[in-house]
């Protein structure tokens, strides 16, 4: 593949277990989420009681699966995983939440994509811990309740504003989780180095988390291909120069645009005059989701300042201009 959003979306399952922090300790940044969270969890922790429901929200890669493992590890209980789209039928979640034990974790991934009639049978098993279920068919049938015990739902999703209102206010805490700063990639980066048992040098580490999309999962897989670079072609650690030298030929430039973050801007530059333009638009005109477009792309050069978002749709800025050394028009934002 030579788009990152491939890595980004693309799964190594193992790999990323390994990878992955097991406590609070290990998790490198998004300091106040995770002051907040460390105080929501003692204090559940030491009322016996379970934590209440917590809504991650953010781009791919940013470490919302991890934070729900840690969190059943510090809570010491419990935690099954699923995501919305695995729970085709009311009966998938009534399995997993008649086993859960006391104060476990239910965490579910893009739980944004839950469909409507499992979504609201969710509703009273998180308000009331409680499952409203029906037995039988036609004359015969009944409603049945059946008792929960307390347990804590942990739903993961790219955007809050996926989420349906009803679903959305059941969560008593909600946390947003950012893009990181090359400073923490490069902790991730040194951590990940030592666990893989590859010597990466300071300014190897520094070039990669500028280049990493502020994305923690981006940071690992370019270590890893990085390894296969130095192990074939260099002298087994990596250097800035083979960091360098690589990232180019991963597609991965020094801004750490990858090829659809440039397909987007030079699309709108050279289809649409520099915009403004839809999102539906770019999304037919470059061949992705809107979805990905808006959840996986977009944050990432808003943040950079490579797009602007206006009421009429989006615009290439002049530092958009500037990456393809073009002249910018008048009409462009800053
Ligand atoms: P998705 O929603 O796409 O599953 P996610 O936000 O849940 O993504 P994780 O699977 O938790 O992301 O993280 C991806 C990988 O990035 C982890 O395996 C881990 O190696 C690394 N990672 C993420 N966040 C951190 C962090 N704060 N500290 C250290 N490593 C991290």
């Amino acid at each position: 593949s030579d788009t990152l959003s491939e890595e980004v979306l693309g799964d190594d399952v193992r790999l990323e277990a390994s990878l992955r922090p097991r406590t609070f300790e290990e998790y490198v940044g998004q300091d106040a989420v995770v002051e907040k969270l460390k105080v929501y969890v003692r204090a559940a922790g030491q009322r016996r009681d379970a934590l209440d429901h917590c809504l991650f929200s953010g781009p791919p890669g940013l470490g919302k699966t991890s934070l729900a493992h840690i969190i059943a590890s510090e809570l010491g209980v419990g935690i099954h995983v699923t995501s919305g789209p695995a729970l085709e039928r009311k009966g998938d979640l009534a399995g997993l939440l008649t086993n859960l034990n006391e104060r476990d974790v239910l965490f579910i991934d893009e739980i944004h994509r839950l469909n409507a009639a499992v979504e609201e049978y969710l509703y009273p098993a998180m308000e009331d811990f409680r499952l409203d279920i029906t037995i039988d068919t036609g004359p015969a049938a009944r409603a049945m309740k059946i008792d929960l015990p307390p347990f804590t739902l942990i739903g993961a999703t790219t955007r809050t504003g996926l989420l349906t209102s009803p679903l959305r206010d059941r969560f008593q805490i909600q946390e947003r989780l950012d893009y990181y700063e090359p400073k923490y990639l490069e902790m991730i980066l040194n951590r990940s180095a030592r666990i893989l048992g590859v010597p990466l040098e300071r300014d190897a580490s520094k070039e990669i988390s500028t280049r990493s999309r502020g994305t923690p999962r981006i940071s690992n897989r370019l270590l890893r291909r990085l390894r296969d670079f130095a192990q074939v072609e260099g002298e087994g650690h990596i250097t800035r120069e083979l960091a360098r030298v690589s990232l180019d030929r991963l597609g991965v430039d020094a801004s750490g645009l990858d090829s659809m973050d440039r397909k987007i801007l030079l699309t709108i530059i050279d289809k649409f005059g520099g915009g403004p333009v839809g999102v539906e638009t770019i999304a037919a005109s470059v061949g992705e989701q809107r979805d990905s477009i808006e959840d996986v792309y977009e944050p990432y050069l808003l943040q950079e300042g490579f797009l602007q978002r206006t009421p009429r749709g989006r615009m290439a800025t002049h530092r958009a201009y500037g990456y393809f050394k073009r002249a910018p028009p008048p009409a462009s934002p800053q």
